[in-house]
């Protein structure tokens, strides 16, 4: 089954006005990179969602990289009822700083995808072991376990975009290397196929993340299970660019 390629800009916690508009600039004018032909979706800060969705090109989309739940008392968060009233339809989910940082268990991102899914977004959910895991064989273990949370409790897998980020490769500059991505990406759509269905096997995209830039995308997109990357510190200049066009 042939899988629309997709691309996600994590921007962090990065930017001022000036710089994100000139992004956006970047990106609008790259008229030869065809938003129908792949999904592109950036994630700019809480600060800049609203303005980035106005001026970003349609063909484009726009994610939250967080939220705390549907609506309520958080005080200093933001909700999913507030991404969809400025008309998002993307939310990242457990992305490994969020989980080392602000420790979110399997299970809070699990949450957060159902709120997010439930509300009728799409939830980029991210996976993926630290060095350690790897270095003591688990890597296996720790991504099918964080897939298995989120199983749990997704009922549309059309609303769901898997990312497998190695904790070790993000803004390391230590690209996993084709082969390695490719091998946990085949186990964990085989694991999909063993445990949800064969239909979300198939169909399901699941991205690789961790260090991507525009001199390494090529090859990795070759292989048959990395339907596209999640993309942090290049995401940020104009390699993006070069990065999408791996996916055309
Ligand atoms: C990320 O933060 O999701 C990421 C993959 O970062 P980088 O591309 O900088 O490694």
């Amino acid at each position: 089954m042939a899988r629309k390629p997709f691309f996600g800009g994590n921007w962090k916690c990065n930017g001022t006005q000036e710089s994100v508009d000139k992004l956006v600039k970047i990106l609008n004018d790259a008229k030869d990179v065809d938003g129908s032909k792949i999904d592109v979706v950036v994630a700019p800060t809480l600060i800049h969602l609203a303005k980035v969705h106005e001026s970003l090109r349609k063909d484009f989309h726009v994610s939250a990289q967080n939220f705390v739940a549907e609506s309520g008392a958080y005080t200093g968060e933001v909700s999913v009822s507030m991404l969809k009233d400025i008309g998002l339809h993307y939310a990242i989910v457990g992305h490994s700083e969020r989980r080392s940082l602000y420790h979110e268990t399997d299970e809070v991102a699990a949450h957060k995808v159902k709120v997010a899914v439930d509300a009728g977004l799409t939830a980029i959910a991210c996976i993926g072991e630290t060095l350690q895991e790897r270095e003591e064989n688990k890597t296996n273990e720790v991504t099918t376990r964080q897939l298995q949370a989120y199983a749990n409790v997704i009922k549309d897998w059309d609303k769901v975009v898997i990312a497998y980020e190695p904790v070790w490769a993000i803004g390391t500059g230590k690209v996993a290397t084709p082969q390695q991505a490719q091998q946990v990406h085949a186990d964990l759509r085989e694991w999909l196929r063993k445990n949800v269905s064969e239909e979300v096997a198939d169909k399901v995209r699941i991205l690789y993340g961790g260090s991507v830039k525009g001199d390494n995308a090529e090859v990795l997109i070759k292989e048959k299970d990395i339907d596209g990357f999640l993309v942090g510190g290049a995401s940020l200049t104009a390699d993006f660019i070069k990065i999408l066009k791996s996916g055309l």
